[in-house]
């Protein structure tokens, strides 16, 4: 059984834990700018309508997190099966549960008793850091109050001319 495959057991074993309790204050996924890109492409939606049907801005006036629609707590992406958008799924959820490589999110997650199948997961921290610090950059300039804003901001600052 390859890495995959063995760390999709796990998780459906687990029942997919971290999938399922979003609050949007303790526990959401947040998103980076080019996420909200990735999902688009990979859904064949544009950028309107995927930021209306699956974005949510939290945050306070000072500063905004972008995450992902909830229903019942459960990822809007989230099927019985698991992710629905498994290959174009956000950065955090790429790099869960490793928070910087060999330290967890959750030590509660079952993966994180399983560091050998985490190569993939660690390899995607640069990735991740590099995406944030730009989407953090982007929302201090631009500071988007509404899900409106920010379909604005991505143009602006990601979408090709
Ligand atoms: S990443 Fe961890 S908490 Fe999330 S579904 Fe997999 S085993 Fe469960
Ligand atoms: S996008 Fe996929 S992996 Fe990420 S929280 Fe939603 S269902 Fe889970």
């Amino acid at each position: 059984m390859d890495k995959r495959e063995l760390k999709y057991r796990i998780c459906m074993s687990c029942g997919s834990k971290c999938c399922r309790r979003f609050d949007y204050h303790t526990w959401y996924v947040q998103l980076s700018l080019r996420d909200i890109l990735r999902i688009a492409q990979g859904l064949g939606e544009n950028i309107e309508k995927v930021v209306e049907n699956y974005i949510k801005l939290i945050g306070n006036n000072t500063y905004k997190i972008i995450t992902l629609k909830t229903v019942d707590r459960r990822c809007i992406f989230l099927s019985d099966n698991g992710c629905t958008i498994q290959n174009f799924k956000p950065i955090a959820c790429r790099t869960y549960p490793v928070y910087i490589p060999g330290t967890y999110a959750d030590p509660d997650c079952p993966l994180s008793q399983y560091p050998e199948l985490l190569e993939e997961e660690n390899n995607y921290v640069p990735q991740y850091i590099k995406e944030f610090e730009e989407t953090r950059r982007i929302l201090e300039e631009e500071k988007p109050n509404t899900e409106k804003d920010l379909i604005t901001v991505i143009k602006k600052h990601l979408e090709e001319p």
